[in-house]
This record gives structure tokens, sequence and C-alpha cells, in this order.
């Protein structure tokens, strides 16, 4: 086997880019994975169930259900929606979770 010559600095900072180089594909693997990962995600529940949601039609919403654990999922701006169109029910929803129903 050839001995190896003492690095010289060309030779350190080919190594260094080297390393930068698979370390930069090392990440762009990892986030490929990650961005695949939550691609498979959507339109699973979120509770941990991992099932695919349904749409439900609720008033002039789309509420998506998780027939598996029971979970009812808002999209941004439901909850308010919802609150706006009925305040005394969500209002009753709310003191319900908070045990101050009488
Ligand atoms: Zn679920």
């Amino acid at each position: 086997m050839a001995k190896r010559k003492a690095s010289s600095p060309e030779d350190e900072f080919i190594a260094r880019d080297e390393a930068k180089r698979r370390e930069l594909e090392q990440l762009k693997r990892q986030q490929a994975e990650a961005e695949a990962a939550r691609q498979e995600r959507i339109g699973t529940c979120p509770g941990g169930c991992e099932s695919k949601l349904v749409h439900e039609d609720f008033r002039d919403l789309t509420i998506d259900r998780c027939h598996s654990c029971g979970g009812v999922w808002l999209d941004p701006g439901e909850l308010e929606k919802i609150a706006t169109d009925d305040a005394s029910l969500v209002r009753d929803f709310f003191d319900f979770f908070r045990g101050t129903s009488e």
C-alpha cells in the first residue's frame, strides 16, 4: 500500500470542500425525506391515529372529521366563523371544557 503524502493546503481545502459537499447532500436528503413524510401526512388525522380525515359539511363549512378517534379538525378561521354564527353555542362549548357550565 502506497504511503500517503503529507497533506498540502490544497489537499486540506479539497478534503474540507468534499466534506461540506457531503454534508450538504445529506441535509438535502433529510429535507426531501421530511417533505415526503409531510406530504404523506396531509389529509390524515393530526390526533396521532393516522387515519384519513373525511370532509363533512357543517352549515356552510367543510370540517375534517376522523372516524377513527372522533376528532374534529377546523381550518384557520372556521372556529371564528362558527362563533360568529352562533356565539351562545360556542360559549356553552368552551364553558363545558372549562368546567364552568351549570
Ligand atoms: Zn384520529
